[in-house]
């Protein structure tokens, strides 16, 4: 089958969280194994270490601030990923993305306000902002369940 999707990879069994963790559902994982998709890493891509501290996002007056909650910043690496995720997309024609909900990368529609309280505000993560700009049509994995 050729794939229509990309899949964060933490979503289909892969233990690439912040906390070496994974959130996978077996109807996901199903989709990697029907080659209907393909599941990437951001963060894993951008050359961070699993585990690896937490990082928020977020704006600025000059754009988009990456930062750990001890102010280590890994913004340029972000943004690195968000490249390479849409060239991955580009070269395989995926026009979808089911991405894991409230992340700095992967988030869509909310994600936490970077004060590391559990606050959520409207926003994307770096890489879901990248496709969707790039017309890559992206759903967080609960709006995916939610529609099934
Ligand atoms: S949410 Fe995205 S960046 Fe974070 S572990 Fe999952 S796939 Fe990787």
């Amino acid at each position: 089958m050729t794939p229509k999707y990309i899949i964060s990879s933490c979503l289909v069994g892969v233990k690439c969280r912040y906390n070496a963790t994974c959130s996978s559902t077996v109807n996901l994982e199903k989709m990697i194994e029907t080659g209907e998709a393909i599941p990437v890493c951001p963060e894993v891509i951008a050359g961070l270490s699993t585990p690896r501290e937490p990082v928020e996002l977020q704006q600025t007056d000059n754009g988009i601030k990456v930062t750990s909650k001890q102010g280590n910043e890994y913004t340029q690496q972000f943004l690195n990923a968000a490249d390479e995720v849409l060239k991955i997309c580009k070269e395989n024609n995926i026009t979808d993305a089911i991405l894991q909900a409230r992340s700095p990368s992967c988030g869509f529609g909310k994600i936490y306000d970077g004060t590391f309280s559990g606050k959520l505000i409207e926003g994307n993560g770096v890489v879901a902002d990248k496709l969707f700009k790039n017309g890559v049509n992206v759903v967080t994995d609960e709006e995916f369940k939610s529609e099934k």
